[in-house]
């Protein structure tokens, strides 16, 4: 590959990161190209949003003919068609009596609109004493201060403690790392049991909802949650009339082979937010997915004061909804099961390869692996070496794009997601196999970490 454009180094723009990258020029499938002509596979479906693949001729279809009726229609002026049939079908996909829906443009707002709807509900049915929301920890809900308020992550939320009022938190059911079997159904209620407890520490008539990622994000890396465990925090929650809120922000639009990710199980929440694969990357795109009496409830006490000024725009809705439409047409939720297992197996079988790989995690096209220092302790590797940045680089520097992130809460360990979109082919499981395999190895010279 030619060397990555750094002309963006230094532009108006700024982001987290001061890494030069390379400028965009056109995206297909599962591929990207730079202005230069260089090729990338897209590994992590950009945040793990893209999962339908770049530039699907059917969902830019349904925009070009959506802009050509109307691209905006303010929410409290008009509904639109496209707002009321992707509502619709949205509510189609959740759970028996979850049929209310709210558009929002991302994930932070779909989180806090979940947790704010929670809170006018407490209020209608007289129960203003509640008001703390229980997070896991780590975890990621978003970057506004209400989200961040219940988001496990400190170095994320330290600098703004003084303005937010931080909640309680319960750590996440990370069987592997705690040393449980995550297949003995007495690990998820062992987790279960810690939120009850928690609710108890906190005085139930205090405690409005439990939110959870149903399989982790970028905080806990595609954590798959122990045997038992949905089931048993729904009863928790149902004990101490706690409501549940589950944040499928990444695990939903259908990338765990279910179209919400708790869908592999049983259990059924009373609120959820859902963002990223819900506009795939086409458009910004979000919604908070309600039981119906809860909105009554709302609605019948005055309405529910939040809103945001782009939500439920007709074109975002056209595009979610062709969006689904390929889901369900290309049987990409199928894919991503079977492609995903495959995928999985390839990351496994790495292990044999190289010892600081301490765990491969995840389900269908969500998926992680996990770098330690020593796989029997999981000590992880010193954050000094900057591992996950080394690798990213290693792979980005070969063609392939994949999303580090430090886990166990920000403080020490790597894990790094890949998250390829739901098209992918068992051919291209190869071509992601052929890039991150060297890239490992170089990353393992670099470091001056042991193979086999
Ligand atoms: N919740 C989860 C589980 C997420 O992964 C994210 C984004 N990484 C968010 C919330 C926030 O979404 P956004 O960045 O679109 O605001």
């Amino acid at each position: 590959m030619t060397t990555p454009d750094r002309r963006n180094a230094r532009s108006h723009l700024f982001y987290q990161t001061d890494h030069p990258r390379p400028v965009l020029d056109r995206a297909e499938g599962i591929y990207m190209w730079d202005t230069d002509g260089n090729r990338f596979i897209d590994g992590s479906s950009g945040a793990m949003v893209c999962n339908i693949g770049h530039s699907n001729p059917h969902v830019l279809d349904a925009m070009r003919r959506q802009m050509d009726k109307s691209t905006f229609g303010y929410r409290l002026h008009f509904v639109t068609e496209a707002s009321e049939a992707l509502a619709a079908k949205t509510a189609s996909l959740a759970w028996p009596g979850m049929d209310r829906v709210f558009f929002v443009s991302g994930g932070s707002e779909a989180v806090e609109s979940a947790v704010k709807l929670a809170r006018q509900y407490a209020l209608a049915i007289g129960q203003a004493s509640r008001w703390k929301v229980i997070s896991r920890f780590p975890s990621y809900h978003g970057c506004t201060l209400g989200a961040l308020a219940i988001t496990g992550y400190d170095s994320l939320a330290d600098p703004f403690l003084p303005m937010m009022q931080v909640m309680p938190k319960v750590p996440a059911p990370r069987a592997w790392l705690d040393g449980f079997n995550p297949d003995d159904p007495a690990t998820g209620r062992y987790y279960a049991d810690l939120l009850d407890q928690k609710i108890r520490a906190e005085g139930p008539d205090t405690v409005l909802a439990f939110i959870l990622e149903p399989v982790g994000g970028a905080s806990t890396g595609a954590l798959v949650p122990p045997a038992g465990y949905m089931e048993a925090v729904r009863e928790v929650c149902d004990r101490h009339g706690v409501l549940l809120i589950h944040d499928e922000v990444m695990s939903g639009g259908g990338r765990t082979g279910k179209f919400f990710g708790a869908q592999n199980w049983t259990a059924a929440p009373d609120i959820l937010a859902v963002s990223k694969g819900f506009g795939a990357g086409y458009v910004p795109l979000g919604a908070m997915v309600a039981r119906g009496d809860l909105v009554d409830a709302v609605l019948a006490k005055g309405g529910f004061a939040h809103g945001f000024t782009y939500a439920g725009n007709p074109l975002a809705c056209a595009t979610g909804l062709a969006v689904i439409e390929e889901i369900e047409r290309q049987d990409m939720m199928a894919n991503a099961s079977s492609t995903g297992a495959l995928l999985k197996a390839e990351l496994t079988r790495l292990m044999d390869r190289f010892p600081f790989i301490g765990d491969v995690r995840g389900m269908g096209m969500l998926l992680a692996f996990e770098l330690v220092a020593d796989r029997d302790t999981k000590e992880p590797l010193p954050p000094a070496l900057k591992a996950f940045d080394k690798l990213t680089e290693q792979a980005y520097s070969r063609g392939l794009i994949i999303y580090p992130r430090r886990s166990r809460g920000g403080y020490a360990g790597d894990h790094l997601l890949v998250a390829p979109p739901m098209i992918t082919t068992p051919a291209q499981v190869g071509e992601i196999m052929d890039r991150l395999e060297p890239a490992l190895a170089a990353f393992a010279k670099e470091c001056d970490l042991p193979t086999a």
